[in-house]
């Protein structure tokens, strides 16, 4: 168990700290822009903003569904435009050990930002109440993060970061057609995705070995 550590910590020394934290800078930062605007401006009542920031929390559980299994698994083309983050889902799903690239980059995850954050100020008609909610959005994203991150490269063993480990692992090593949700098990649950297929259900408990 200490070699496995040693060795696992040996290899987090070689990832690159700028790429893995320069989204995490960047939508902290905006998101700190737009709180310090808000507060020179009419800002929505604190039930509004909290009921804002669930709500956004919830849709990040929704976005992370749709684009894992539909966007991020699509058959590439062998030649000519795939969608941003395909191939390089695709790569994590053939190594995850891998260290390059360990979190979304920016070009991948500031397009669907900026259409999120421009729809949601044109349902509420309110950049202040848009804020809110992306900021719900940006708290899913980061816990994902986390969690896709503990799930191959951390050492973490609360409860929480064993679960959903586990749970992420079941879609990587048991069927990559089942368990896309990464920080909720909801929308595999709504999409019929949750389930295990019985007979094989004895052989998922031995998925931790594949990541040691
Ligand atoms: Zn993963
Ligand atoms: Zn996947």
């Amino acid at each position: 168990m200490g070699s496995t550590k040693q060795t696992r910590l040996e290899r987090n020394r070689q990832i690159n700290r700028w790429q893995l934290w320069r989204p995490f800078l960047f939508y902290t930062v905006a998101l700190c822009c737009l709180h310090v605007a808000i507060l020179n401006s009419v800002a929505p009542s604190l039930p509004a903003a909290v009921a804002l920031v669930a709500g956004g929390l919830l849709s990040w559980g929704l976005v992370e569904y749709v684009v894992h299994r539909w966007v991020l698994h699509r058959v590439p083309r062998a030649v000519g435009f795939n969608l941003p983050g395909n191939l390089t889902h695709l790569k994590h799903h053939e190594n995850p050990l891998r260290l390059e690239r360990l979190t979304v980059q920016l070009n991948e995850s500031l397009p669907i930002c900026l259409v999120y954050f421009l729809l949601a100020w044109a349902i509420s008609g309110s950049w202040q109440s848009a804020t809110y909610v992306f900021t719900g959005l940006i708290a899913g994203y980061f816990f994902y993060e986390y969690l896709d991150f503990q799930a191959h490269h951390g050492t973490s063993q609360s409860p929480l970061a064993r679960y959903f480990r586990r749970y992420h692992l079941l879609h990587h090593h048991y069927d990559a057609s089942v368990r896309y949700g990464v920080t909720s098990p909801l929308f595999d649950y709504l999409f019929g995705t949750f389930e295990l297929e019985q007979k094989n259900r004895r052989a998922t408990v031995q998925l931790r070995k594949g990541e040691s």
